[in-house]
């Protein structure tokens, strides 16, 4: 089984659209949606639900005030201030432990608290799994991780798992990057994208992940296209395509419509000739 992230040094690069139309060209792929902090591959493929499972990604001090003898002990420990007057406020919290460690009646435990929601469904395109974080929860790398391996299970007998991944360098993007085969790092023109790529290109390479790249949106700026390009071929990454900016696209992500009306676009299309180069790359045949 051969895996492929989609990935970006920020959000906001089109990386969601590509992985639609990948999708969309391939149909026999089990889908994964990695980007937990603003899930919104869903809109494009109409999942039918499946299951839905809890997921507890972090720990919270609880205090046991049958126990405590008002010591103050914790209070003072606490390094991120979420205890006062022996309360504890659960969004400081960081469930280090500490509390638990200082207090001298055993008054405090850590507790595994639910932050998210595990999602399994069931597309035209493919066993589709993602997730939903908590309102004020954290995008954690072991969420994304739950998804992945929700995506692997999935699978069965696909060849190929594609995966939406975080944009970013954080906990989440490594865990996005974990493992897999081959990343598309998704970039546009612009001197902060150019500087997002360098980023998430050096963690890449960090991990022993190979990249390829493209450009969304080019044409907004041939100069700065031009000197990622230039970028990509010093460090000798493939730059596999250029996507023209395409306000259909725009209208139909904005109405919601099946992925597969992305590819009758011109973006669409140039789109499908990244696809090939990257099917080619994933040693992937007909
Ligand atoms: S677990 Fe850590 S952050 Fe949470 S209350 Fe205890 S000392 Fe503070
Ligand atoms: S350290 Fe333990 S006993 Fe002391 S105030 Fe905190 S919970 Fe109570």
């Amino acid at each position: 089984m051969r895996q492929l992230v989609i990935t970006s040094g920020k959000g906001g690069t089109g990386k969601t659209t590509i992985t639609a139309c990948f999708i969309a060209l391939e149909r026999r792929a089990a889908l994964c949606d990695a980007d937990v902090d603003a899930p919104n591959l869903h809109l494009l493929l109409h999942p039918d639900l499946l299951k839905e499972e809890e997921f507890r990604g972090a720990r919270r001090a609880v205090i046991d005030r049958d126990k405590c003898q008002d010591c103050g002990e914790c209070e003072e420990h606490c390094r991120y201030g979420a205890i006062t007057n022996q309360t504890i406020d659960p969004f400081r919290c960081e469930g280090c432990g500490v509390c638990v460690w200082v207090c001298p009646n055993e008054a405090i435990k850590l507790e595994d608290v639910v932050t998210g929601v595990t999602i399994t469904s069931r597309t035209q395109y493919g066993p589709f799994a993602h997730a939903r974080l908590e309102i004020g929860a954290e995008a954690s790398g072991k969420l994304v991780s739950a998804v992945r391996r929700n995506a692997e299970q999935l699978a069965g007998g696909e060849d190929l798992v594609i995966i939406d991944g975080s944009p970013g360098i954080g906990c989440a993007v490594i865990a996005s990057l974990s493992g897999v085969d081959l990343a598309l790092v998704v970039t546009e023109p612009s001197v902060s994208g150019l500087h997002d790529l360098e980023r998430i290109l050096k963690v890449a390479r960090h991990f022993g992940i190979e990249a390829v790249v493209c450009i969304n949106k080019h044409d907004l700026s041939p100069e700065l296209s031009d000197l990622i390009g230039g970028y990509c071929s010093s460090e000798h990454i493939d730059l596999v395509g250029r996507i023209p900016f395409d306000p259909q696209v725009l209208e139909i992500i904005r109405q919601e419509k099946p992925a597969e009306q992305l590819l009758a676009t011109d973006a669409g299309r140039a789109i499908e000739a990244i696809w090939q180069k990257v099917r080619s790359r994933l040693f992937l045949t007909a």
